[in-house]
């Protein structure tokens, strides 16, 4: 039977402290091409331009009839339809027009197009109602980028409309830094998955399903590992299987205190342990590692606490921008917003607190309402939470419309730095 150990040798450190180790430790992945239907969320690694002018070719912008703009309203023989994807062997001339459609080629010697509506067409002939000035709806050559022109920089996030452009542009396999493999090792000799009785004793895994979530949330590649029981071999063959296909290990459980917490142990085994405790609320116990996944590489491994809420706010706040910013997005950290509590708030001012609430505005302000018992193994504290209220150490217990910080969970990650790395 192995000994209690009565106190951690890994110091405990600000959470400041601790993401200025995980920048030193971690950047953006090497940029590969990857087809554009991969492409979604990635970063650009290359800037992009126009190899010739876009559109390439003048075209209609309307249904109707290609016409010289100078003829007005006189009378015009119709010589023939040009409809969009072929190019027509026939000239405008004095007294003529072509019927055309929306994106299809401008004739040679028509200069303007007049919609359908506008026209009358009989016995070959077509009348125009109105007159019109050159150019009208006609899409010019290089009307979107001129030929050599920049379309998109390089860093660039790309969305639908990036993608579409790249389409557009012919580029199918753009240079992007990759979307990182993250690996997802529950530990636990009481988990059990799902479709399995419970015998006594026993729990179900949720934290490698809220991992498996959160990663793909981020548009990231999650690998599920087989759950771990609680030995060091176990552990020491299940993060040498996992490491060299990932970016990023991720374990779960095994971390803290017990006997059979034993995460710890077996990275420093494996490699170098940067940190072992973080002074946050909840997940203490936060472990960042790096192992030698080949003779040449490293992985680094971030060990997340057992209790299911811990899991999931240290992806929030470790693990997401830190995949971020593997993935080189310049978008790091989500958006803060000043809120004001609710309720009086019971804080222990030894840690960071990363308190769940709701948010609601009310009276021109945006109040905190707690998600009620924080205990970290209460998933319900999260579920329909819309915030983290950042309680920074040294704080201790705040009053009923205490002013606090609050960490926006379901707004889009922003390039600005919040507040919380002031220190
Ligand atoms: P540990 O850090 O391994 O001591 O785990 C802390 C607490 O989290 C214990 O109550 C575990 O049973 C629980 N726990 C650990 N892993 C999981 C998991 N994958 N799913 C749900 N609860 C877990
Ligand atoms: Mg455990």
């Amino acid at each position: 039977m192995n000994e209690f150990a009565t106190h951690s040798p890994y110091p405990m450190i600000p959470f400041e402290q601790a993401m200025a180790i995980v920048w030193q430790q971690i950047g953006p992945l090497a940029p590969r091409r990857v087809a554009l239907d991969d492409a979604l969320g990635l970063a650009l690694a290359e800037e992009v331009r126009a190899e010739g002018p876009h559109p390439p070719f003048a075209a209609s912008t309307m249904d109707g009839y290609a016409i010289r703009a100078a003829d007005g309203v006189a009378p015009r023989r119709v010589l023939a339809e040009q409809e969009a994807g072929r190019v027509l062997d026939v000239a405008v001339e004095a007294g003529t027009c072509v019927r055309i459609m929306t994106g299809a080629p401008l004739p040679t010697g028509a200069d303007a197009v007049i919609p359908v509506e506008l026209t009358e067409e009989r016995d070959g002939w077509m009348q125009a109602q109105a007159a019109l000035e050159p150019g009208r709806n006609v899409r010019p050559v290089g009307a979107d980028l001129a030929a050599g022109q920049r379309a998109l920089p390089e860093g660039t996030a790309l969305g639908p409309a990036e993608i579409g452009l790249l389409a557009s542009l012919g580029i199918s396999q753009p240079s992007v830094y990759p979307r990182p493999r993250v690996a997802i090792l529950a530990t636990g000799d009481e988990l059990v998955g799902q479709g399995q009785p419970l015998a006594p004793g026993q729990i179900r895994d949720s934290n490698s399903y809220i991992l498996m979530a959160a990663v793909r949330s981020i548009g990231c590649e999650p690998i599920r590992m087989p759950r771990i029981a609680d030995t060091r071999d176990a552990l020491r063959q299940a993060l040498l299987a996992a490491a060299p296909q990932a970016d990023l290990v991720l374990t779960t459980g095994g971390v803290s205190m017990g006997t059979r917490d034993l995460v710890k142990p077996v990275l420093e085994e494996l490699g170098v342990v940067h940190f072992g405790r973080v002074a946050i609320q909840p997940g203490k116990p936060l472990t960042f590692a790096s192992v030698q996944s080949t003779p040449v590489q490293s992985t680094p491994v971030l060990g997340l606490p057992g209790n299911p809420v811990s899991t999931l706010v240290g992806f929030e706040m470790v693990v997401r921008p830190m995949l971020r910013e593997m993935a080189n997005l310049r978008a790091r950290h989500r958006p803060e917003r000043e809120v004001r509590l609710r309720q009086p708030v019971r804080h222990d001012p030894e840690r960071l607190e990363f308190h769940r609430a709701r948010l609601q505005y009310e009276d021109g302000g945006w109040w905190a309402v707690t998600t009620g018992s924080q205990s970290s193994s209460r998933l319900l504290s999260l579920v329909g939470a819309d915030a983290l209220l950042c309680i920074p150490q040294g704080v201790g217990n705040l009053p009923e419309g205490a002013q606090v910080r609050a960490i926006l969970i379901h707004e889009p990650e922003s390039e600005e730095l919040p507040g919380l790395y002031d220190g």
